[in-house]
């Protein structure tokens, strides 16, 4: 029996003071149940909870960690950067640095840098308002852009309808211009510019939607969605803050090469600090404060830690840390696939380049949120559960993406696919 009891008694104490203890409701375990592990430390693919357990990290931070925890370079970068002063308020050379790094990789002229994924996409959308001069925006059900109001909508009745709030909290009058589509979907899309096309600002979309567990574009679908928003005036937006320099050195660009008009990027970027940023061609960045009218600001954006960290993780990525990371996800998936059919579980194994998930499932495949949101959680629970017992740490909910690390090496690997066959009959059962 694992001891979890002083992850228990912090658990405890954390929800006498943050609302279910956590300070990001996926951390909270609600939808595989059971008590969330406190971390104390974390060392290449490993985590160690406060009890001591040793599990085989495979949400690296949802994302963030490239590398590994505490990389020997990027913790040398950080305590460097840190003892020179944690924040100026004033612009430095290290700003610089960074945003040159990301934009010799990715698809961007210039980029704004600010302190996470949900700032840069409600940034992004402001930006595409201010430039077109138009309210709506499209995005599609399931693809999650972070938690501003806006953002926060769920798909109305019928095709093409305008959102309603997907949160108490948010105002109709905010998600009103906010058009949520099924992904995947070309006649939804083909349906919503006819109706609504000179009013709508910005199509944005997960350059490969992970938010929803793993539902990669259908063939040529993003360079549809490119080109219909083109044709009605309005400005296509790649959401890259998950695949951003973590499928391929520049992120899903690397793979469909789809060219966005604007850019979000997060995660990776931050090399484990909050720090993301939104850009795209130079003459649309140019209108923003304090060269245009469009304001967007931040006391701590660009911090000097953050830019030390992103910059070390975005130089240490070479093209063979993603080989590396892409033939592991490979082995890793075609093995979990195997320990379910061997205990006959249906499941639907989904990739986006070194990113995957299970959907534990009867469909054939799962190309929308509809489809993944059918799938049976109480067996995503049950195999999570034997999984962690056996000391590997999987998103604590099934809609999300299992994420690799270049420290996760043959150990950590043999780890897991050691776990899955008891597991994958937990989920039988
Ligand atoms: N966009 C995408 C695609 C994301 O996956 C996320 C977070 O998971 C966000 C935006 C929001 O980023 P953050 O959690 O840093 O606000």
């Amino acid at each position: 029996m694992t001891m979890t009891s002083r992850s228990a008694a912090m658990f405890d104490a954390a929800k006498r003071v943050i609302p279910g203890g956590v300070n990001s409701p996926v951390r909270a375990f609600n939808s595989v149940g059971g008590t969330p592990r406190f971390i104390a430390e974390a060392h290449g693919p490993y985590l160690v909870d406060v009890d001591g357990n040793e599990l085989v990290d495979l949400v690296c931070s949802w994302g963030p960690m490239l590398l590994g925890h505490a990389h020997p370079q990027v913790i040398e970068a950080v305590t460097t950067a840190a003892a020179r002063g944690t924040s100026y308020g004033a612009p430095t050379q290290a700003e610089t640095e960074l945003v040159e790094t990301i934009i010799e990789r990715a698809p961007a002229e210039q980029l704004r840098l600010v302190n996470s994924g949900t700032e840069a996409t409600m940034s992004v959308l402001r930006l595409a308002r201010g430039v077109t001069g138009r309210d709506k925006i499209v995005k599609f059900a399931g693809c999650y852009h972070g938690h501003a109001d806006s953002l926060l909508a769920s798909a109305g009745s019928g095709l093409a309808t305008l959102g309603i709030p997907g949160t108490p909290g948010v105002t109709a009058g905010t998600t009103a211009d906010t058009i949520v589509l099924p992904y995947n979907d070309r006649e939804a899309v083909t349906a919503a510019f006819a109706e609504h096309g000179a009013d709508i600002a910005a199509l944005i979309t997960e350059a490969s939607p992970g938010n929803m567990g793993v539902v990669p574009p259908a063939e040529g679908f993003n360079a549809f969605l490119a080109a219909t928003a083109h044709e009605h005036g309005a400005l296509f937006v790649s959401d890259e803050v998950m695949t951003g320099f973590r499928v391929t050195r520049s992120g899903y660009y690397g793979i469909d090469k789809v060219e966005p008009d604007l850019v979000t990027f997060g995660k990776v970027m931050g090399g484990g600090f909050p720090c993301a940023a939104f850009g795209g061609r130079a003459e649309y960045m140019a209108q923003l404060a304090p060269l245009g009218g469009v304001y967007q600001a931040g006391t701590l954006s660009g911090n000097p830690i953050a830019a030390a960290a992103g910059t070390t993780t975005l130089k240490l990525a070479t093209e063979e840390v993603y080989a590396g990371i892409d033939k592991r996800a490979g082995e890793l998936s075609s093995a979990v696939t195997e320990a379910l059919s061997a205990a006959g579980v249906p499941h639907v194994l989904q990739h986006a380049g070194n990113m995957f998930s299970v959907f534990f499932t009867d469909a054939p495949a799962v190309p929308d949120y509809a489809t993944a949101a059918a799938q049976d959680t109480t067996a995503y629970a049950a195999f999570f559960h034997a999984m962690l017992d056996a000391g590997v740490y999987l998103p604590p909910s099934a809609f999300e993406v299992w994420f690799l690390s270049a420290a996760h090496d043959d150990a950590a690997i043999d780890k897991v696919i050691s776990a899955l066959p008891a597991a994958a009959r937990a989920a039988a059962q």
